[in-house]
């Protein structure tokens, strides 16, 4: 068999692969069929010191490039990230099971998200303003903050890998990226095509290992000077501790339980199509993801209906005539057969799916049906904690307010979504919802690379990502007075 990866999958540290120096692997499980398919260097605190060392030593080397010809190298990274599509995408569908053309689009999107924050190069504003004082110019320059310490989920693992390190190359920085221990090889061959690109060596460093061990050392590594994590809500937290203690940069890109509205005027066809992408493509692996189906009396029995009707004809695989594939692995399955299983004993109804597919090509994998739920209290367990996974709940309402209400009760605030034809409900639903993203008529999911991405209460801590607004995630801003002697 010919193979786009390593069958040990090692560090990129200053340019050179390595394995961790304990000489220990992490086993990558198939999602497809649950047999090994790679083994990770099983990184800890002495190979993430050694990346750090690499990075620091790289960086003033890096920082002295004018940005404009960074962002020139970081658009040969992104050109051969391009050439390269299909090979990355056959890479992402190994490891994640998503079909070939998903990780296609996936993988263009990580392209564009390079070409973008490439011509930010050719930008990078600062401020010039007045000053109080005659002969006094203020300005403000942008500077890069050091070491970058990047660690990412492998839910959409190329796109991560490009929402992070591009703006954080850009700016100045250089960067370890903490590869997802379900995606090590997406993450490995972007360290490859980077450095053939003529990426520096040292510049980007990519570390491989498990969360606690791999991951947390770096985020402990007094020379990691910003953070910014993609992750659960419970590791961010952890996260925030360590980093706030030593008063870190942090940018967290958190969990969510994202509302989705229909309200009793509402192209039912189409939310039921919504309705589905929402909480099913991608497996219901988004942190965008609609969870939460939130209907309207007039219409729930119909919208219910429908919904069952079509996530009944959903084709799960990993190929591309299928709609979405098996979950990433053997815990995120097991975790969502057992809500499924509280729910159940708390008096929830399962409308379709609640299992696992046992038939004889996905039984072996990690693969959940689409599940819907009916009957959960406003706060019961899955009402109120993210699954990640394809399992969404439905809810009645009255009507507006009790729907703003319950969507609104959740502890995350990422995105949400309404059905509605009515211009003024949509635009009050607008302003009411406590999240980073709305969406009037259509998903919950949906960033694009220069749109800022995050969310309120517990989904994040305010930073966003991507867009320019990344740039303030990996930048400083420094005050410059100019003082000028008009009669010398
Ligand atoms: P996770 O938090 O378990 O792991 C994410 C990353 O953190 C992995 O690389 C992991 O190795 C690392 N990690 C784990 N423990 C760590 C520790 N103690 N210190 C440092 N690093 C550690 O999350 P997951 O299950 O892999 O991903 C799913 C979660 O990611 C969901 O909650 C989802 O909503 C979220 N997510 C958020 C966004 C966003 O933009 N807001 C995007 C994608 C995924």
């Amino acid at each position: 068999m010919t193979r786009d990866f390593p069958e040990q999958i090692p560090n990129w540290i200053a340019g050179r692969q390595v394995p961790a120096a304990a000489g220990q692997w992490g086993a990558k499980l198939s999602p497809h069929h649950g047999r090994r398919i790679s083994e990770f260097a099983s990184s800890t605190a002495d190979d993430v010191a050694t990346a750090v060392a690499a990075a620091k030593e790289a960086q003033a080397d890096w920082a002295a490039i004018p940005a404009v010809k960074r962002g020139n190298i970081l658009l040969d990274v992104a050109l051969a990230l391009r050439a390269n599509a299909e090979l990355v995408a056959c890479i992402v569908a190994a490891e994640t099971g998503k079909s070939p053309k998903e990780a296609l689009g996936e993988t263009i999107g990580a392209v564009q998200q390079g070409l973008f924050m490439a011509g930010e190069g050719m930008r990078l504003y600062g401020r010039t303003t007045t000053s109080a004082v005659a002969n006094k110019h203020a300005m403000t320059v942008r500077c890069p903050i050091g070491v970058a310490g990047l660690i990412i989920a492998a839910n959409t693992p190329i796109a991560n890998v490009a929402w992070k390190v591009f703006p954080a190359l850009i700016c100045g920085n250089t960067a370890i990226l903490k590869a997802p221990e379900d995606a090590p090889a997406t993450a490995w061959i972007f360290g490859k095509i980077a450095a053939e690109a003529g990426l520096p060596r040292g510049v980007l460093n990519v570390v491989q290992g498990f969360g606690p061990e791999a991951g947390g050392a770096l985020v402990a590594h007094p020379d990691v000077a910003v953070i910014s994590f993609t992750g659960s809500t419970a590791v961010g937290r952890r996260i925030a501790g360590v980093a706030g203690d030593r008063l870190a940069r942090l940018s967290l890109e958190l969990g969510g339980k994202n509302a989705f509205v229909v309200c009793e005027d509402a192209d039912l066809d189409k939310a039921v199509e919504w309705a589905v992408l929402s909480a099913f493509s991608n497996a219901g692996q988004r942190c965008a993801a609609g969870s939460r189906l939130i209907v309207f009396d007039a219409v729930y029995d119909e919208f219910r209906a429908k919904l069952i009707a079509r996530t009944a004809k959903l084709n799960v695989g990993a190929t591309d005539s299928d709609d979405c594939g098996p979950v990433i692995n053997g815990r995120q399955l097991s975790n969502m057969l057992a809500a499924v299983g509280r729910a159940k004993a708390a008096g929830a109804t399962v409308l379709c799916g609640g299992d696992r597919f046992t038939d004889e090509e996905r039984a072996a994998g990690f693969y959940m049906q689409p599940t819907i739920v009916e009957g959960l209290a406003a706060d019961a367990e899955m009402s109120i904690c993210e699954l990640f996974g394809p399992i969404a709940a439905l809810y009645r309402v009255p009507g507006y307010a009790e729907a703003i209400a319950l969507a609104n009760s959740s502890p995350y605030g990422l995105t949400a979504a309404i059905h509605t034809r009515d211009f003024d409900r949509a635009m009050r639903f607008v302003a009411a919802m406590d999240t980073g993203v709305v969406t009037v008529n259509g998903g919950t999911y949906g960033s694009e690379p220069h749109m800022p991405f995050g969310g309120s209460k517990q989904s994040g801590n305010g930073s966003r990502e991507p867009g320019t607004e990344a740039l303030d995630v990996y930048s400083s801003l420094k005050d410059v007075y100019l003082l000028v002697s008009p009669h010398a």
